[in-house]
């Protein structure tokens, strides 16, 4: 979601004649668009700034200035502290003012005063932005749901990105409409919480995001729709049906479970325990046999004992995820949990992370080996490293590299999968096979 925040700041810049740079050192302006989810990500935004400092006076001494703006949730969680400890940086806003961009870089030109913006409007935001113009390329994101209501005690989302928030369906088509036409094939719709989408239209009940996928299955040179990231308990018949029924969503799906333990699942607020995400994802796989499954795994969660953490192994092993992000545990500031007893140690929690990232990666490479001999389609998005190369997505998210034209950017083609590497495969293109006419046989 920050690349497209960061895409849209881009939008409501280039009306007032800002363009993107490739270095700092050309910058008029500087925005760190921030992240506050782990300790780790905030911390990085002070150093950032340390460095940026002494670029702004250099400048200086040259008769140049330099803007230094913070965004996003550090900006929206540390406002004030982050002008204090920072006084050189000239606007602090959260992720739900940049569409006030141009009005605060004008008060910075002017010099009456900082701007410190952290209001929670999110409709004004999107009814204020500028049409999506970043679309170059064959994908593109689209912010369809912000905001969390659900309040696992880890998290800092809903204090950061405030409450569960959905734009009306007619905005969102509009939206992907205009990439497809700017020629974008594949959508990835985004929210912290995207399955909580309940955009309605005007004076109609509340629409899901079953409802909404296969909308979008309607728009014409619309070839493969994604969304992300969903919450488990959020998965409701109508998104699972879409899975089965809607050919252009793909086979892949990020559903964070975090721990395979009850009891540390009840500690966390996740509104679902280890049974019933189990059955949750044979529901699926009854809609969509073939579907690929990634999660979001936190090790260390206080109290999180050894058995706790051999159910979490056990429940990757029978889900067979095919690729996961795995984090030790953050204390966050205003969080429930960073204020609970039995807080983790942290050699334990490294030991246990590795363990858990041990047996993804096998399990990765299992599958990724597992696809050796098929057939699939890639949406190629990127030249490679080598010369001749181009890179795409197969349906299941791995990365596919295949020696291929530059004619073929941009484009589905069918890939006879030859390769299987820790984090991707490679192939040759096959010619004589009809865009979308994969074989029969499927990854494992
Ligand atoms: N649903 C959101 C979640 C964002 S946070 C989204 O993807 O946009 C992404 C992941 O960070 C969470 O699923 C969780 O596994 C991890 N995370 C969140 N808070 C954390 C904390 N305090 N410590 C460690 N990991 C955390």
């Amino acid at each position: 979601m920050n690349v497209y925040d960061a895409e849209r700041m881009v939008d409501v810049l280039s009306p007032i004649g800002y363009l993107a740079t490739n270095t700092v050192e050309d910058a008029d302006l500087v925005i760190l668009n921030t992240c506050h989810i782990r300790e780790k990500a905030s911390e990085k935004v002070y150093s950032e700034l340390g460095r940026l400092r002494v670029l702004q006076e250099k400048n200086q001494k040259n008769g140049r200035s330099l803007m230094i703006a913070v965004a996003g949730c550090v900006a929206q969680a540390e406002g004030e502290e982050i002008i204090s400890r920072a006084p050189f940086v000239d606007m602090v806003f959260g992720p739900q003012a940049y569409h006030k961009l141009p009005e605060m870089i004008a008060h910075v030109s002017r010099k009456v005063g900082k701007p410190l913006e952290t209001e929670f409007d999110t409709q004004l935001k999107f009814d204020q932005l500028p049409k999506q113009q970043g679309a170059q390329g064959s994908q593109a994101f689209l912010t369809i749901q912000e905001g969390c209501d659900k309040f696992c005690t880890f998290c800092v989302v809903p204090y950061t990105r405030g409450a569960e928030f959905s734009r009306p369906m007619p905005d969102v088509m509009q939206e992907a409409k205009h990439l497809v036409a700017a020629g974008v094939a594949e959508i990835t719709l985004l929210g912290q919480n995207v399955n909580a989408y309940h955009g309605a239209e005007k004076g109609e009940a509340a629409i899901g995001l079953g409802r909404l996928i296969a909308e979008l299955e309607t728009i014409d040179g619309l070839e493969r729709i994604r969304y992300t990231t969903s919450y488990p308990a959020e998965v409701d018949d109508q998104l699972i049906e879409a899975h089965r029924d809607v050919k252009a969503l793909m086979p892949f799906l990020h559903l964070p479970v975090q721990s395979g333990s009850d009891t540390i699942l009840k500690a966390m607020n996740r509104r679902h325990n280890a049974a019933e995400y189990r059955d949750l994802v044979k529901r699926l796989r009854d809609a969509r046999p073939d579907l690929a499954l990634s999660s979001d795994f936190i090790v260390g969660f206080p109290g999180e004992t050894n058995a706790d953490f051999d159910a979490t192994m056990n429940l990757i092993k029978d889900v067979k995820y095919t690729q996961a992000y795995s984090f030790k545990y953050s204390p966050r500031p205003g969080t429930p949990a960073a204020l609970m007893p039995m807080q983790v140690d942290e050699a334990v929690k490294s030991e246990r992370l590795a363990q858990l990232q041990d047996l993804i990666n096998n399990q990765q490479k299992a599958f990724n080996e597992s696809c050796v001999g098929t057939n699939m389609p890639v949406l190629l998005d990127r030249v490679g490293r080598h010369e001749g190369q181009l890179v795409g997505r197969s349906p299941y998210m791995q990365a596919v590299h295949v020696v291929a034209d530059a004619q073929w950017m941009g484009k589905i083609v069918n890939v006879d999968i030859t390769n299987a590497h820790a984090n991707s495969l490679s192939g040759t293109l096959s010619v004589d096979k009809n865009k979308n006419g994969s074989d029969e046989r499927v990854c494992a």
